[in-house]
């Protein structure tokens, strides 16, 4: 089967790969898209150690399934599909506690790291265990089911975040999943939503998705402009979706005493952080990390028309421009927000 393989570090290729074999309770899924993830252009350029080459990345994916295990169940060949970007084992205790993203043998597909190598979804084929595997509204489209995985990671977080009704929320970046967190908010009843970004072009997005106000955090202080628009009180929750000392400094900073800030972005292993500021404030400090059992609600939101995915995403190619999608991704073209590959 045709697969986009990460050869070395900046390089991808179309390479002919085994097919693989479904058994068990596995189901042989027919990909027809599979969008890049932000950790996978990070992965890609080395940076954060968790794209070991050779691998074929991808964990965003949608498609048909083909064939299935004998003790795989709840699904038939022909059914339209996208399925949990991890593989987890259903039985530990964090799985057994719902917490299938921290399962003690969880591996996300399209990662290889120091402790694993589990192989992604660019590629014709996949195959993942039926407990895993979501069924797609027929009103959705595969690259709007492809999207249900970053919009999933948003409403996990927003989940595990203490939202009140009529609260300010600040949201630092507007790539895919500050976008998402963004869409989920408006729906959320935040009285007001705060987008923080250094791109001109995301940011009109952001705008025209409905954020109440956009501030480039590299024209002006953040902190700032958010102390006048809250009267000097700070803001109630910040969701930073970036990761570095900066946003995460600002974050702190731009937050009423007892605020909430939850942390997804993870771009740098460390980084500085304001310990006195945070003490002092008595703020929480909330982490959230992937996905648990989001898929069907974000599925159901797409499929309803609650959340239109569709304008994040900016391009939508075959996987053999694989490499010039990642170049452009890795650096940083403007605007450039969600790219889906096609299979
Ligand atoms: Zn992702
Ligand atoms: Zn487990």
């Amino acid at each position: 089967m045709k697969a986009l393989v990460l050869e070395e570090y900046g390089k991808v290729v179309i390479k002919d790969v085994p097919k693989p074999q479904v058994s068990g309770n596995r189901v042989l899924i027919k990909i027809e898209a599979c969008s890049i993830c932000g950790s996978d252009v990070h992965g890609f350029d080395g940076s954060s150690g968790r794209r070991q080459p050779p691998l074929i990345m991808g964990h965003e994916a949608a498609g048909v399934i083909e064939e299935i295990g004998r003790q795989a169940t709840g699904f038939v060949p022909g059914d339209r599909v996208t399925f949990d970007s991890s593989e987890y084992c259903g039985k530990c205790s964090f799985c057994a506690k719902g917490k299938s993203n921290l399962c003690t043998t969880g591996k996300v597909f399209g990662v290889s790291c120091d402790t694993y190598h589990k192989d992604g979804a660019m590629a014709q084929y996949i195959t993942v265990p039926d407990y895993s595997v979501y069924k797609i509204p027929d009103e959705v489209s595969f690259v709007e089911a492809a999207m249900a995985e970053p919009l999933s990671v948003a409403l996990h977080a927003i989940n595990l975040t203490d939202i009140k009704l009529g609260d300010t929320a600040i949201i630092f970046g507007a790539g895919t999943i500050g976008s998402m967190l963004l869409k989920l908010m408006k729906i959320s009843n935040c009285a007001s939503v705060i987008m923080v970004d250094i791109d001109d072009l995301k940011l009109d997005l952001a705008k025209k998705t409905g954020a109440d106000i956009c501030i480039n955090s590299a024209k002006e202080d953040v902190v700032e402009r958010v102390m006048q628009i809250t009267n000097f009180q700070g803001a109630d929750v910040a969701f930073e979706a970036v990761g570095i000392t900066q946003t995460v400094t600002a974050g702190i900073e731009s937050l009423k005493k007892c605020g909430i800030l939850t942390l997804l972005g993870n771009v740098s292993r460390m980084i500085d952080f304001p310990l006195q500021k945070t003490v002092v404030k008595e703020l929480s400090i909330v982490a959230s990390c992937a996905v648990t059992t989001e898929y069907e609600r974000s599925l159901k939101l797409i499929g309803m028309g609650k959340i239109d995915v569709k304008d994040i995403v900016s391009q939508i190619v075959p996987i053999e421009r694989g490499q010039e999608m990642f170049d452009r991704l890795h650096d940083g073209e403007k605007g450039l927000i969600k790219v889906v590959l096609t299979l």
